[in-house]
């Protein structure tokens, strides 16, 4: 990975854009220069069919990383519910389907949960970081809480409508984004990642 006192450019491996909303509001205060798998034509669709979150996120960095050249961040996310077995789990993204949009997914999870008084669940996220083309690391963030009865608030993505995070009585889409990102899964990996990254650049040679 590149070094300089410009710090280092950064390739984002969403395309989703409340993802990447959330990602460059953490990144702001590091000298980090960010690009989105948007900013390069002819970048890989990397299906994420993995059985694991850490299996989706290491292949979606290793393969913009070898696009690019540049060093990239990719995250997968899941929501395991408690009632269900962990499910929806891995497949969060496709639960009502293939072409399943965040509002059918929202609607099949209220519907598996119907009269289930277990509302128990957790999002996790797993970053996978590839600087180079041989070196992959992983950090992992959670979050618990439960989910509603139905939707509130119209901020976020996804689940954010019916998830409220453990010792708070807002959901995800009532709180501000900044809220949100002190609390989430993907705010506590970025922050496990950002430890990393700042040792890194303080590190000579790197
Ligand atoms: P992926 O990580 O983009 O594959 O996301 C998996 C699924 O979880 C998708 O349906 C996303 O909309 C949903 N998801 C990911 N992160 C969050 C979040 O922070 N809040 C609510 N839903 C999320």
């Amino acid at each position: 990975m590149e070094k300089s006192s410009h710090g280092v450019t950064l390739v984002l491996a969403t395309r989703n854009p409340g993802k990447a909303v959330e990602l460059q509001a953490l990144l702001a205060d590091l000298p980090v220069m960010l690009r989105l798998a948007a900013d390069f034509p002819g970048a890989p669709e990397v299906p994420e069919d993995a059985s694991t979150l850490e299996g989706n996120a290491a292949r979606k960095a290793r393969a913009l990383q070898a696009f690019t050249g540049l060093p990239t961040l990719a995250d997968d996310t899941g929501l395991e519910v408690e009632a269900l077995g962990g499910q929806p789990g891995v497949h969060s993204a496709r639960f009502a389907g293939p072409q399943a949009t965040d509002a059918d997914n929202r609607a099949l999870l209220l519907q598996r949960l119907q009269g289930v008084e277990n509302r128990r669940a957790r999002f996790r996220t797993v970053l996978a970081f590839a600087p180079d083309a041989r070196t992959l690391h992983l950090f992992e963030g959670v979050c618990s809480g439960w989910i509603l009865e139905e939707e509130r608030g119209s901020g976020g993505f996804g689940y954010d409508s019916l998830f409220v995070p453990e010792g708070y009585t807002q959901t995800f889409a009532e709180m501000p984004l900044a809220m949100k990102n002190r609390i989430s899964h993907r705010g506590q990996a970025l922050r496990a990642f950002l430890s990393f990254l700042r040792t890194w650049l303080n590190e000579p040679g790197g």
